[in-house]
Formats: structure tokens, sequence, C-alpha cells
């Protein structure tokens, strides 16, 4: 059974086009993604990658078409509902967005708290999880102290802390360079395998989807232009 769904889904913005016109960020896009895999989407700046998982987490709505997550319909929730099935459901950023007054533990706790799990369940797991990414020397630290990768570590830590079982990581590597890309890459590989998290990772770079990527769809203006394998999608020397 596909994890994440997308059935003919259309997302338009009103008057946001050319002369006022409405505009079309995702065109009648329809694509399954499997549990337990690394599915990636590519595509340029504007080509509606954020849109996508925007439609993938439910906090927006497709103009037409249906959006299927695990057993659930979004598409057909309410949002108190939605918001359910988006716990299930953990977001790595591209600027990290940790908070800079807590500590690297306080951010992986933050979740925790939200979600009202008690004081000492909730070391044992922030500990569990800062050791899984490398960083539990680093507990007290506070963010601005850390690279960017680490702050990244940081942020699949704090996304995984409530155990979801999908995990969207937007332009997660961005911001990094090569080599800090590659170590974030390897840890979300290890989500992957060890975890068995189904991950969907959106970027622009071709690299990221080549190492890690099991499948991969290309988005081109809103529309889904090709899809399949990695070794099927991009030519090979
Ligand atoms: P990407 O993530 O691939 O850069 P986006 O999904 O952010 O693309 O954007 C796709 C298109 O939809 C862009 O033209 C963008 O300007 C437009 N868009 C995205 N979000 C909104 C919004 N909330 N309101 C109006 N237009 C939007
Ligand atoms: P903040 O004040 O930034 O929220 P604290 O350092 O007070 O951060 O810790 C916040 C949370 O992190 C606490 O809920 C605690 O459970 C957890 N925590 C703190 N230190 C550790 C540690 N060394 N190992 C595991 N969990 C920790």
């Amino acid at each position: 059974q596909a994890h994440v769904r997308l059935e003919h889904v259309t997302k338009r913005f009103p008057g946001n086009g050319r002369r006022g016109a409405p505009l079309t960020a995702l065109d009648d896009v329809s694509l399954e993604i499997d549990r337990g895999e690394v599915f990636g989407v590519i595509g340029y700046s504007g080509a509606g990658k954020s849109t996508l998982v925007r439609m993938i987490n439910g906090l927006e709505t497709p103009t037409r078409g249906r959006v299927h997550v695990g057993p659930h319909e979004l598409t057909a929730l309410a949002e108190r509902a939605r918001r359910g099935v988006r716990r299930d459901i953990g977001m790595v950023f591209q600027q990290f967005n940790l908070f800079r007054s807590r500590t690297v533990a306080g951010n992986v706790a933050y979740p925790l708290k939200v979600a009202g799990v008690a004081r000492p369940e909730r070391d044992r797991r922030v500990a569990r999880l800062l050791d899984f990414v490398g960083l539990l020397d680093r507990a007290h630290d506070h963010p601005e102290q850390l690279s960017g990768g680490q702050k990244q570590r940081v942020g699949i830590a704090r996304a995984l802390a409530t155990e979801p079982s999908l995990l969207l990581a937007d332009e997660a590597t961005s911001a990094l360079d090569p080599t800090t890309t590659g170590e974030v890459l390897a840890l979300l590989r290890r989500v992957n395998r060890e975890l068995g998290v189904t991950i969907v990772i959106i970027t622009h770079e071709l690299e990221v989807i080549r190492s890690i990527a099991d499948r991969v769809a290309v988005l081109d203006g809103g529309r889904l232009v090709e899809s399949g394998s990695v070794y099927e999608v991009f030519a090979h020397p």
C-alpha cells in the first residue's frame, strides 16, 4: 500500500499569475510514494515543490484532486483531523528553523512537550535521538554554537522526536556545503534504513537525488514531467 498518494492534484492561487490571472502552482499531479522508500522531488525554483510538500502535510488544500497519507484521505478531513495526520509527519527545513533561545536538547524536546510527553520519558527520548544523530555531547549548547551540518542534525532529531513514519525534507541540504550535504544525506539514509521512515526529499540539486533517492519525480511549471527510478529518469554514462 502506498504511503502517500496524490490523484490529479491541481493547486491554483487566485490572482497571482500574469495580469492577475490565477497561478497554477500544481497542474494535475498524480504520484504514489511507497512505504519505506526514499522518494525525491526535483525541479527548478517555482516548479511547485514547496506547494507539493504543503499538499502532503495538509497545510494547504488542493483546488482539485485528492491526497492520501497512509489510510487517510487528507482532502476529506476537517482541519482538526488533518492536524492528527500531521503529527505522523516530520518536517526538515532549509534554514533549520531551530529556536535560538533553546538548547539543542530543548529543541529536540519541544515537540514532545507539545505532545504532552512527561519529563522522564522525554529525557530518555531526547538522549536517544541526540545519540542517534551524534550530538549527545552538545545537548546543552545553543544552536548558534553549532555548524550548519550540526544544526541540521538537530533539525532531523527534532523532526523524529514524535516518531513519525514519514519525513518531508524541503531543501534540507541547500544551505550546506558539499561535504556537509554528504553527511546529512548519510544520516537521512540511516533514518530510512534503521528506523524504517519513509522519506520525501525535495531539492533542486541533482546530486542529492542521485545519492539518496530510490525513485524520483521531476516537476516543471507545476507539471509532473517525469517519474520513475533514478536509473530510468536520469541519463547515465
Ligand atoms: P518551488 O518550491 O518549486 O520553488 P513553489 O511551490 O514555492 O515552488 O511555487 C510554485 C508557484 O506557486 C510559484 O510561482 C509561486 O510564486 C506560487 N505560489 C506558491 N505559494 C503561493 C501562495 N501562497 N500564494 C500565491 N502563489 C504562490
Ligand atoms: P531549554 O531551556 O532550552 O528548553 P533545557 O536544557 O532546559 O532546554 O532542556 C529542555 C529539555 O531537554 C528538557 O525537557 C529535558 O528533558 C531535555 N534535556 C536536557 N538535557 C538533556 C540531556 N543531556 N539528555 C537528554 N535530554 C535532555
